[in-house]
């Protein structure tokens, strides 16, 4: 098999946020639409991974400025990520795509623990492994993970679905209306100008390890699998 033949393999990172539907807990009509949307790129033969956050959940750093502990805080978040791991799985078998959780922190009655070589075979095997509880470890984040996991199970790139936009801009495009959108970015221009690609250790590590990072809108009806099958939205981050 030549390069150009091998198949496209991603890892797409969903925010807890967009699993909220901008609430606590989840919102079942977005995960449904988002499941519904992966299986058709899966079909296409792309291999999907997914990393799912938590923060419609918990987030550590809020919990402790509530007075928790940060580390049993974060650990909260982590499993406020394998609730979110669960429904997406649920739809995705529900449209009949074979589906596997991994997580970081083991629970064997409801997923697999990580082990990175069988979710390249999953993968291989056509279905949609989803890995969850971040790294494992406190003062972590799930775009960091996003960004380790793409490079251990070796994906092509990394593709983040975010909220109420859809790639991005010189500013807040909510705030500013001459907020302009890049088509394509640096990632030294993202980290010093600090824009909304993703926290700062991941896209350092990203560029570190020359990882394509696609930023694209979760709303537009299609965006997801257009983003799985590698069409051009949004905004891709690159050196
Ligand atoms: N978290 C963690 N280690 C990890 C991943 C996540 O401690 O490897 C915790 C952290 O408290 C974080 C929360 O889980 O705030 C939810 O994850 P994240 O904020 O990345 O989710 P998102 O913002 O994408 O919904």
């Amino acid at each position: 098999m030549t390069e150009s033949d091998k198949p496209r393999r991603v890892l797409l990172k969903l925010s807890g946020e967009a699993f909220g539907g901008g609430k606590v807990g989840i919102d079942t009509h977005v995960i449904r639409r988002i499941a519904e949307e992966i299986v058709p790129a899966v079909q296409q033969g792309v291999q999907v991974a997914i990393v799912v956050g938590g923060g419609n959940f918990f987030r550590g750093a809020e919990l402790q400025q509530a007075g928790i502990d940060r580390s049993r805080g974060d650990y909260m978040g982590m499993l406020g990520t394998v609730m979110n791991c669960l429904a997406l799985q649920d739809f995705l078998e529900q449209e009949g795509q074979s589906t596997r959780v991994q997580t970081a922190i083991t629970m064997g009655q409801v997923a697999e623990p990580y082990i990175p070589l069988k979710a390249i075979r999953h993968l291989e095997k056509g279905r949609v492994v989803i890995f969850g509880a971040g790294a494992g470890m406190p003062y972590f984040s799930t775009d960091t993970v996003s960004v380790q996991r793409s490079l251990e199970i070796h994906c092509d790139e990394v593709l983040m679905g975010k909220n109420g936009v859809d790639g991005v801009y010189t500013a807040d495009p909510r705030k500013d209306p001459n907020a302009k959108r890049f088509v394509t970015l640096s990632y030294n221009r993202a980290l010093v100008d600090n824009l909304a690609v993703m926290d700062a250790s991941a896209l350092s590590m990203a560029r570190d390890n020359r990882k394509l990072i696609r930023v694209f809108g979760l709303e537009g009806a299609g965006n997801v699998t257009r983003a799985l099958v590698g069409d051009e939205i949004g905004t891709l981050v690159s050196t």
